[in-house]
């Protein structure tokens, strides 16, 4: 370890002392005084200790939720009152962006210039609520002379957030801000690589006006035993919404069967980068480099399968590797660092494994393993794979890191096999200067989202979600809003 990445170097100011729960306004430990080391991925020491949760710390913190549900003042608030309250924690969250980007940085390997824009988007989903739950309409209709029928929107109850470690402040923002909006009550269980950011909200809360019990939040484990498993059996619990694997989410689902809750599942993805002989090749080549090594790799939605045509196959491959090879790996708090360290131990040895499955199965082009100036820590080389077959399994599973692989195709018809030729369906990328060809092919790749010569950019009122193993339900603009709420009818005769 050298002295630039020794962890006193490296922390960022205003640590806590320990990560606790929140349950009714109050920072608390574990019942049974539990805790868990969190690692820093920089150089695996473990740098804070974190409360662990089980059944009897979820007890309480959905207690709290339910009593200041059934309370009322938040639940009954008008809209506008909530809203204030939303725009508050906002402006909050942006006068700490530094603070809450640094911290982001150091819990989860993310570079710092990423995590800062992880930060803002945060508070703008804060904002976006804020504003959509003020414009909220609902459906009336008459027939006249013989009934009125209008909609009463209802919050449901305490709902459970279960948030994964890939951006943790903005994925838990995303949930929040909607669940909190529509005048429920939530118990967050933040992943357990990255339970550092969360640590923030109960001061952001508390300062913006939220009443207590609104937010509470365990810590801790997923599995059975832990925190995460007790709060989908928890019978006053009727609402999800979950983040994570496909896997994982397959057990929440069945989990919850028993008590017939409302789900909202945003799951894992392998998602075609489509470039067409007639692309923009310089854009194209960009984008898709952003597009599966920026946040690390660790992106849900990121382009990790390249599929590109035959005629500018080898030129897109050489070119690739070239610019892979470029891009700077180094400590996540140095602004210049476009990959930093991989999460955690356990997530670097299923990256790296990954990358010894590709040597046996594809051409290696670019990285393919640890670069040489970081002898330790979480660092893998942007890596990647050409001439990849459909069946290989770095075509077939997500890996979730900086690897990608490159697959030739000659027509239309083989680049759509090809990109819905896996079980995920969460997005899809397409480069082609041929508009009618973008359309027809956005019709017909299985994907809940597509970008047409474009990356990631989205206006968050539009539908966000997978189809087939990458999700169920959709998030974004009024489906949130319709997620979180009850919409009861109500028919008058006239
Ligand atoms: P994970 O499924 O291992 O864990 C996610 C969360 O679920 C954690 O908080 C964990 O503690 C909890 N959990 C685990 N088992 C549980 C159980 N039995 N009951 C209740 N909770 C349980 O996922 P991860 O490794 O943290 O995150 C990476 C995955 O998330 C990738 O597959 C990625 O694609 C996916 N992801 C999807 C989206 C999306 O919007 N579709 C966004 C980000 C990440």
């Amino acid at each position: 370890m050298t002295e630039k990445t020794s962890i006193e170097a490296r922390a960022p100011e205003g640590l806590p002392d320990v990560i606790r729960h929140y349950i009714d306004g109050e920072l608390v430990d574990s019942i049974d005084g539990d805790t868990f080391d969190v690692l820093d991925p920089v150089t695996n020491q473990p740098y804070i200790q974190a409360a662990s949760g089980k059944a009897a710390d979820i007890d309480r913190a959905v207690a709290a939720a339910k009593a200041a549900f059934e309370g009322g003042e938040w639940s009954q608030a008008l809209p506008r009152a909530r809203s204030r309250v939303l725009h508050r924690i906002a402006d909050i969250m942006e006068t700490r962006g530094d603070q809450l980007a640094a911290m982001e940085c150091f819990d989860t390997g993310l570079p710092i210039a990423q995590a800062r824009g992880q930060a803002a988007r945060a508070a703008e989903n804060f904002r976006f609520f804020a504003d959509l739950i003020v414009a909220q309409h609902d459906d009336a209709f008459k027939v006249p002379g013989r009934q009125a029928n209008y909609v009463n929107r209802k919050p449901i109850g305490v709902a459970g957030l279960i948030t994964p470690w890939n951006t943790p402040f903005m994925l838990e923002s995303w949930k929040l801000a909607p669940a909190i909006a529509t005048g429920n009550s939530v118990v967050l269980k933040p992943a357990e690589f990255t339970p550092l950011s969360a640590s923030l909200w109960p001061e952001i809360f508390e300062d913006a006006g939220l009443p207590k019990g609104v937010f509470n939040m365990v810590h801790g484990f997923g599995e059975e035993g832990f925190a995460g498993d007790p709060l989908v059996k928890h019978p006053d619990v009727p609402l999800i919404s979950f983040t994570g694997e496909s896997r994982t989410g397959q057990i929440i689902f069945a989990n919850a069967a028993p008590h017939l809750k409302g789900l909202s599942m945003e799951l894992g993805g392998k998602s075609p980068a489509v470039v067409f002989a007639d692309a923009d090749l310089d854009t194209a080549i960009d984008a898709t480099i952003f597009g599966v090594f920026s946040l690390n790799g660790e992106r849900c939605t990121a382009g990790s399968r390249i599929l590109v045509q035959r005629e500018v196959y080898d030129e897109f491959v050489e070119r690739y590797a070239a610019q892979a090879d470029r891009v700077k790996v180094g400590l996540p708090n140095d602004p210049t660092t476009e990959v930093g360290a991989i999460v955690h131990p356990e997530h670097y040895e299923k990256v790296m494994s990954y990358v010894e499955i590709g040597k046996s199965e594809a051409r290696l082009v670019a990285g393919g393993g640890r670069p040489e100036e970081f002898p330790e820590g979480n660092f893998v080389r942007p890596t990647v794979f050409a001439d990849v077959k459909p069946d290989a399994r770095i075509f077939q599973e997500e890996i979730f890191g900086p690897v990608v692989a490159i697959t030739p195709f000659d027509t239309d018809e083989e680049a759509l096999e090809l990109a819905n030729n896996t079980k995920y369906g969460l997005a899809a990328y397409i480069w082609t200067n041929d508009l009618k060809r973008a359309h027809n092919v956005a019709q017909d790749v299985e994907a809940g989202m597509v970008w047409l010569n474009s990356n990631n950019v989205r206006d968050l009122r539009t539908p966000f979600g997978g189809v087939k193993a990458s999700g169920l339900g959709h998030e974004g603009g009024y489906r949130s809003i319709d997620f979180y709420t009850d919409q009861q009818a109500v028919h008058i005769n006239l």
